[in-house]
C-alpha cells in the first residue's frame, strides 16, 4: 500500500474512524492499492459536528476581512503545492497530469472569488421614513456540510470550502470513498493557512454517513454533487429534516451542430469535451444533435478522437466496474442498429494491464429512443443523433430529463439566440464545448441536474450560505412614532 491508511480529520487533527470497516483505494492507472479509506460510524459525525459548533460562535464573530486572510494563504499554498497536488488527483481519480493541474488552477480561480467576499457582502441600509432606517446583514448559518463525488476530487469541495467557510460557517465534508486522499491533503493546507481548528472537518465513508449527515440534527445546510439518483434521495432526505439542501445531479449534455460550423474548431470543441477527464465531466459533451448535412465536421471529429489515445492524453475511468459499464452501452447501441465509427471497447496500456481505460468512441445514427441517448454514460463517448432542422434538434435536447449544459456550433447568430432560448439546461454554450461559467457567475444545472434553488458556486452560494438579518432602527424620539415606524 503506497500511502498510510486514510484518517478522518476532526477539530484540526486526523483520527482513526471508530470503525475499522474499512474499503481499499485503488487508482485507475494502474490498480495500484494505494490507500484504504475507513467507513465512519455516526459517532465519528458527531464528534466533526460537535467541533465544528464549537469553533462556530469564535469564527463567526471574527470579522470577514479577517477570516478571509486565511484564504489568500490557501490560494498562495495551493500554487505552491501545485505539481504535488496535481500528481495525487492523477493517481487517485485516474485523470492527466494536465487535466489535474488544471483542476488545481480552478481551485484557485474558486478561492480568488471566496477572497472578494468581504466586496460582495456589505448588506444594504436606507433610511425608510424619518430617523428610521432599515439594515440587512448576511448572517452565516452554522454548521453545514458537503457530500461531494469522485470525478474532481479537489474541484467540487472547493465550490463549497472557500465560500462556506469564509462566509463564517464551519464546515463538514465527506470525501468520495473512491478518492479521499487529495482531500487529506487539503485539509492540511487549510491548517497551514492559518484556519483554526474545528472550522473544516473530514468525515470519510459512504452512503450510510452521507444519510446520517442529511439527519443530523446540528447540521443546517447540506450541498451535494454527485448522480441523480443519490441527489434525489440526499435532497428529500435533508429537506425532509428541514435543512437547506441544493443537490447537483447528473447530466447528458447536447451539442447541436449546424452545417455552416467553422469544421477544425468544431470538432475540437466536440473532441476535447467528450474526452476531456475520460467523459467523466458533469459538463462533458454526450449527444450530438448534427443539423443536416454535417458529415465533414463528423468526419473530423473522428480524425480529432484518433489523436486521444489512452495513457498518453486520455486519463483512466474510475474502476473496473465504470468501464464495463460503458463498454456495454457501446455494445448495445451497435446491437440496436447504431453505427460505431471510433471504437474505444478493449483498451489497454502497456504496462499498466491493471488500469481501467476505456478509448474515445464515436456512434452515429443513434435514435433518440436508444439508451445512449437518454442515459448518462460518464465515459469517453459520443452519441451522434441526426436531424433535418434546428427545431428538431431544440426538441430532441428538450425531451431529454437532465438540464446542466447544451452548446450550439454555428456561426449565425439568430440560430445561436434560438438555442440559447429554447434549450432547457442552466448552462448553454456558443461554439464552447465545455460552458463552465467562471467566477463570478455561478455554476448550477436545472431539470434532474439540480435540486433545490439557486447554485452552488460564485455570487449565488453567498445566498445559499448565509441568511438575511433585517434590523429596523430608530435612535431619534424626534421620528415620532406612526403606523409605519
Ligand atoms: P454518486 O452519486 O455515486 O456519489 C456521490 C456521493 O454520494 C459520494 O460521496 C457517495 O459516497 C455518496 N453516496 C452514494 N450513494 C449514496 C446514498 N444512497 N445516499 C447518500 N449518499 C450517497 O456519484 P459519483 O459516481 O461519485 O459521481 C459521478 C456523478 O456525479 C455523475 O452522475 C456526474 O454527472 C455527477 N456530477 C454532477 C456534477 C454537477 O455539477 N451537476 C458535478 C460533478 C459530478
Amino acid at each position: 500500500m503506497k500511502y498510510n491508511p486514510v484518517q478522518n480529520y476532526i477539530n484540526g487533527k486526523f483520527v482513526d474512524a471508530t470503525t475499522d470497516k474499512t474499503l481499499d483505494v485503488i487508482s485507475p492507472l494502474d490498480g495500484t492499492r494505494l490507500s484504504t479509506v475507513p467507513l465512519s460510524s455516526s459517532d465519528d459525525l458527531n464528534k466533526a459536528v460537535k467541533a465544528a459548533k464549537e469553533a462556530f460562535p469564535k469564527w463567526s464573530k471574527t470579522p470577514i476581512k479577517e477570516r478571509v486572510q486565511v484564504f489568500f494563504r490557501y490560494k498562495y499554498l495551493l500554487e505552491k503545492n501545485l505539481d504535488e497536488l496535481a500528481a495525487l488527483i492523477s493517481e487517485e481519480n485516474g485523470k492527466t497530469i494536465g487535466e489535474s493541474v488544471a483542476e488545481i488552477e480552478k481551485c484557485i480561480e474558486l478561492t480568488e472569488f471566496a477572497c472578494s467576499l468581504p466586496q460582495l457582502v456589505t448588506g444594504e441600509l436606507l433610511e425608510v421614513s424619518k430617523g428610521i432606517e432599515c439594515r440587512t446583514e448576511r448572517i452565516p448559518l452554522g454548521v453545514v456540510a458537503s457530500i461531494v463525488p469522485f470525478n474532481f476530487p479537489a474541484m467540487v469541495p472547493n465550490w463549497t470550502i472557500p465560500n462556506a467557510i469564509a462566509l463564517g460557517n464551519c464546515m463538514i465534508i465527506k470525501p468520495s470513498e473512491k478518492v479521499p486522499l487529495t482531500l487529506t491533503r487539503i485539509a492540511t493546507l487549510l491548517k497551514e493557512a492559518g484556519l483554526p481548528d474545528g472550522v473544516f472537518n473530514i468525515v470519510n465513508g459512504n452512503s450510510e454517513i452521507a444519510t446520517a449527515i442529511c439527519a443530523h440534527p446540528d447540521i443546517e445546510a447540506v450541498t451535494f454533487v454527485g448522480s441523480t439518483k443519490v441527489a434525489k434521495i440526499v435532497y428529500q432526505t435533508a429537506t425532509y429534516n428541514f435543512k437547506q439542501c441544493l443537490a447537483l445531479g447528473g447530466a447528458k449534455n447536447h451539442l447541436i451542430v449546424l452545417p455552416d460550423a467553422k469544421p477544425e474548431m468544431t470538432a475540437q470543441n466536440i473532441t476535447a469535451s467528450m474526452s476531456g477527464c475520460a467523459g467523466q465531466r458533469c459538463m462533458a459533451a454526450s449527444a450530438m444533435v448534427a443539423v443536416g448535412d454535417v458529415d465533414h465536421i463528423i468526419n473530423k471529429i473522428c480524425e480529432e478522437a484518433k489523436k486521444v489515445v489512452p495513457g498518453k492524453n486520455l486519463g483512466a475511468v474510475i474502476s473496473k466496474q465504470s468501464k464495463e459499464r460503458i463498454e456495454q452501452y457501446i455494445t448495445e447501441a451497435e446491437q440496436q442498429g447504431a453505427k460505431i465509427l471510433v471504437d474505444g471497447r478493449g483498451a489497454t496500456v502497456e504496462g499498466k494491464e491493471n488500469g481501467t481505460y476505456v478509448g474515445p468512441t464515436v456512434i452515429d445514427f443513434v435514435k433518440p429512443e436508444m439508451s445512449v441517448a437518454k442515459e448518462e454514460i460518464f465515459g469517453p463517448v459520443i452519441s451522434i443523433m441526426r436531424t433535418n432542422s434546428l427545431e428538431e434538434a431544440v426538441a430532441i435536447e428538450n425531451n431529454n430529463p437532465y438540464g446542466n449544459a447544451a452548446s450550439v456550433f454555428t456561426q449565425n447568430g439568430s440560430y445561436a439566440r434560438f438555442v440559447i432560448d429554447k434549450a432547457s439546461a442552466g448552462m448553454i454554450g456558443v461554439n464552447v464545448g465545455v460552458p463552465v461559467p467562471r467566477e463570478p457567475f455561478s455554476f448550477g444545472g436545472w431539470n434532474e441536474s439540480k435540486f433545490g434553488s439557486g447554485d452552488i458556486t460564485g455570487k449565488s452560494s453567498i445566498e445559499f450560505f448565509t441568511r438575511l438579518k433585517k434590523s429596523t432602527i430608530k435612535w431619534n424620539p424626534e421620528a415620532g412614532t406612526n403606523w409605519m415606524s
